[in-house]
């Protein structure tokens, strides 16, 4: 795939290619929307059908390969992402919008997730316990849950599918993934590398179609585990289909990320990360800061540090030298981002800074810094882009009171030096991750990762390894006991 053509995609279903046989759709370059970037038929219930038939009949197969040669399956697959990464953050910053440099991290960390998952098959995978009998063993394993479906966004289009179907792969399940309309060319590129790197057929299969074919594939009760990342109203759908048909569900979805910032803080450290955490990949990740909470007279070293920061953020296509914030992902995307500064400003916020954003047609937004009232829409609800609210507070008692005022729990921030007020964060502010001295964004593969409250589900976490071996394994007790020699033999 060159990113100067239109690619014609294709679904892969039992280890083949197949054409749709849907509606006609597209993706296009947020930074230049006549830019087709790829066309394809949308895939149809049948097809979806075909790829979870292919999934449940790859199952045994792929279990019977056996851990350490799927690992080596998964470190091929780094070993070829990282051959074509710069192949793929091109791809990526065309069909996605995020900046070159974003693309390309993007493609080293989900390198990394592969060399991770692969390295993970060589890891214990049981515990031996006691046996009241002498001559017995007790001992767990773990076994494939069988076949799990994918559902995926567009915001992080490769390393959301790495998290989710390395650890998949590696525990012996097959996978039906359905990735996000928006980034349907990057996902085929992940395809690719999982077939070349030896992926037996119908292990993986990719179906690209809309939210409806989605929802098909969750409700399938051959589906046997549910990966969801995405929006909040849309995991509440699929929990609502997968729970009362026994299925198992994983999930992440929106944040309202606060930073808080006490006045003893690095200011201009905090400004830096803040800026990052909430305008980088244009403010389209889950873990951005959306609020930041300013402690007394933390206000005013900040917001004059803030807005300098934010205000001097370059906005341009994303493969533009010195571009620090690329367009939105969609028309739709950026329509409801600026519809939603100025729903701020109609209630009464300050625009306290604002970057230059260029006029071309691209879906841009201007990098904003509002000022208001914790009682702003713009507060309370996720708005996916490139805008940061500040409030002010007295104290750190009333800044964790607001941190953990809207029904979100993803990540959270807080700036300071004073280790008592840091742990109060650590312990107080509800969120599943807490930085500290750090942005809101970003994580290990190899740590725990994911929210509280409706940022996510009750569910082993994504990422480290303890949390996803128990999302995609089953845990069997063997009682083992051995049986004295055969006198006959
Ligand atoms: P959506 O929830 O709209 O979509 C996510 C995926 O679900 C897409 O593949 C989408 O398909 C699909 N989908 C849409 N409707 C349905 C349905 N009824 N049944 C099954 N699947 C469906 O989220 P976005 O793609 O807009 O992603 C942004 C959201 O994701 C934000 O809220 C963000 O906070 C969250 N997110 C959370 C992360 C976390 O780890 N907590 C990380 C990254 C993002 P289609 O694209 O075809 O509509």
């Amino acid at each position: 795939m060159t990113t100067a053509s239109t690619a014609t995609l294709s679904h892969y279903i039992g280890g083949d290619w197949r054409p749709g046989s849907g509606k006609r759709a597209e993706s296009t370059n947020p930074a230049a929307p006549e830019d087709v970037v790829a066309q394809y038929e949308i895939a149809d219930s049948e097809l979806l059908d075909a790829a979870i038939t292919s999934a449940v009949g790859a199952a045994r197969g792929w279990d019977e390969v056996g851990v350490l040669a799927r690992g080596k399956i998964l470190r091929n697959a780094a070993q070829i992402l990282e051959r074509r990464a710069e192949e793929v953050a091109a791809l990526m910053t065309r069909e996605e919008g995020k900046t070159l440099a974003d693309a390309r991290g993007e493609v080293g960390a989900s390198v990394e997730t592969l060399y991770y998952h692969a390295g993970a098959a060589r890891r214990p995978t049981g515990t031996t316990y006691p046996s009241a009998s002498p001559d017995e063993l007790v001992r767990t394993v773990r076994r494939p849950v069988g076949t799990v479906g994918v559902v995926t966004p567009w915001n992080f289009p490769l390393q959301i599918p790495c998290w989710k179907m390395a650890p998949a792969l590696m525990w012996g399940n097959t996978v039906v993934w359905k990735p996000a309309s928006d980034t349907p060319a990057v996902a085929v590129a992940l395809a690719e590398v999982l077939a070349e790197a030896g992926v037996p057929a119908g292990v993986v299969n990719l179906v690209i179609g809309p939210g409806s074919l989605g929802s098909e594939l969750v409700a399938d009760p051959r589906i046997d585990a549910v990966t969801f990342t995405g929006s909040v109203p849309v995991g509440h759908m699929i929990r609502d289909i997968v729970i009362p048909r026994g299925g198992r569900l994983q999930m992440e979805l929106g944040g309202h990320n606060p930073a808080i910032v006490l006045p003893d803080a690095d200011m201009a450290g905090a400004a830096a990360f803040i800026t990052a955490a909430a305008m980088n990949s244009t403010g389209q990740k889950c873990t951005a800061t959306r609020r930041v909470i300013a402690v007394g007279s933390a206000y005013d070293r900040l917001v004059p540090e803030l807005t300098a920061a934010v205000q001097a953020l370059r906005v341009g296509p994303g493969d533009e030298d010195g571009a620090q914030v690329g367009p939105l992902v969609s028309r739709r995307a950026r329509d409801e981002v600026a519809g939603s500064i100025e729903q701020a400003v109609g209630e009464g916020a300050t625009i306290l800074a604002q970057a230059d954003a260029p006029d071309d047609g691209g879906y841009y937004v201007a990098p904003t810094v509002l000022e208001g009232q914790a009682s702003l829409t713009i507060a309370n609800e996720e708005v996916f882009g490139p805008v940061t609210t500040v409030l002010r507070v007295d104290d750190l008692d009333a800044a964790i009171d607001l941190a953990n005022a809207t029904p979100f729990g993803l990540t959270a921030s807080v700036f300071s030096r004073d280790e008592a007020s840091i742990r109060r964060c650590v312990d107080h502010v509800a969120a599943g991750l807490v930085k500290v001295n750090a942005p809101s964004t970003g994580s290990e593969v190899h740590a725990p990762f994911g929210g509280l409250a409706d940022s996510s589900f009750p569910a082993p976490r994504e990422q480290g390894s303890d949390a996803v071996a128990d999302f995609f394994s089953v845990t069997k007790t063997a009682y083992l006991r051995a049986l004295p020699a055969d006198p006959g033999s």
